[in-house]
């Protein structure tokens, strides 16, 4: 049984870019005869805003795109984050790490990619402090993984040994994401490429604990003069025309679009879309440039 899923962070509302990304897990898991679930990543307390959950469920609604399933919250989740995080240590697989990020930037002096750690901790037995974060060790060597749009993947980066307790005590997004997709038997997720290098992070925990293996696809990002889509950006939705919308969304992932199709519903045009859903186009492609029509539905189109 394929079990899909769609994670917004409650941190604004749904912009272009998250559309995609939940039309695409939408139109691959009823294809595939699925069903299509939600969770609300909402781990990063700082990040989220008020109001910003009802906004996007509001969103995907009036495009038609319903879930299946009651909605999850991570922060309904915090129990198991805290007994993985036991299960993990008793393997001896963590170590307090008290490292600033100006440090890591020190130490990284030949690497000046930020996500990348020297695994510098790794050997110095810190004792557990409420200000120290902890790191998974890592190997990655035996974790490359099929994406079904973007190929073979693996660790070429060496991102090293990554948080899964943040130096503010709250868990990770990598390890409350596992373990989420974990709960809600999640068997195939759909992304957009920015979250190919945290895959291989989450994917090698996937690993690391035994759970099954996912199906991964991930999607072209959307891109404003070669910057992506975002709500930090302020790239907000400005139509509310759900038809248009669909059709532009499925013009971005190079779908089939009949004439005639873009004065029908949303209902009607996700039907057509399910029944002729196909991922060729999008092979290895990592990002699309909006088109002009595209840019249209966006604000600040000139940042
Ligand atoms: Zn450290």
């Amino acid at each position: 049984m394929y079990i899909g899923r769609f994670a917004p962070t409650p941190s604004g509302p749904l912009h272009f870019g998250s559309i995609i990304t939940a039309l695409a897990s939408y139109l691959d898991a009823k294809k595939n005869n699925g069903y299509w679930k939600i969770r609300i990543d909402d781990i990063d307390s700082p990040r989220i805003v008020e109001g910003a959950e009802l906004s996007i469920l509001k969103g995907l609604e009036s495009l038609g795109l319903l879930w299946d399933d009651k909605i999850s919250r991570q922060s309904e989740n915090i129990k198991e984050y805290k007994n993985i995080l036991e299960i993990l240590e008793h393997k001896n697989l963590t170590y307090n790490c008290n490292c600033s990020r100006k440090k890591i930037a020190i130490l990284n002096q030949s690497n000046l990619n930020e996500s990348t750690y020297n695994n510098h901790c790794r050997s110095m037995h810190h004792p557990s402090s409420s200000k120290s974060a902890i790191r998974l060790i890592t190997d990655y060597k035996s974790t490359n993984f099929i994406d079904r749009v973007q190929g073979s993947q693996c660790d070429n980066d060496s991102t090293g040994d990554f948080i899964i307790k943040r130096s503010d005590q709250l868990y990770s997004y990598q390890l409350a994401v596992v373990i989420d997709d974990q709960l809600q038997s999640v068997t195939n997720i759909v992304r957009g490429t920015d979250l190919l290098s945290s895959t291989i992070k989450q994917h090698y925990m996937n690993n690391v604990l035994n759970f099954p293996e996912k199906i991964y696809m991930h999607i072209p990002i959307a891109t404003i003069n070669n910057q992506k889509l975002s709500k930090s950006n302020g790239n907000k939705l400005n139509n509310n025309n759900s038809s248009l919308i669909l059709i532009e969304g499925l013009n971005f992932l190079k779908q089939k679009i009949k004439r005639g199709i873009e004065n029908a519903s949303p209902r009607e045009i996700l039907k057509y879309a399910v029944k002729n859903w196909d991922l060729t186009p999008l092979q290895k492609i990592k990002k699309i440039e909006l088109s002009s029509t595209q840019k249209l539905l966006v604000d600040n189109t000139h940042t």
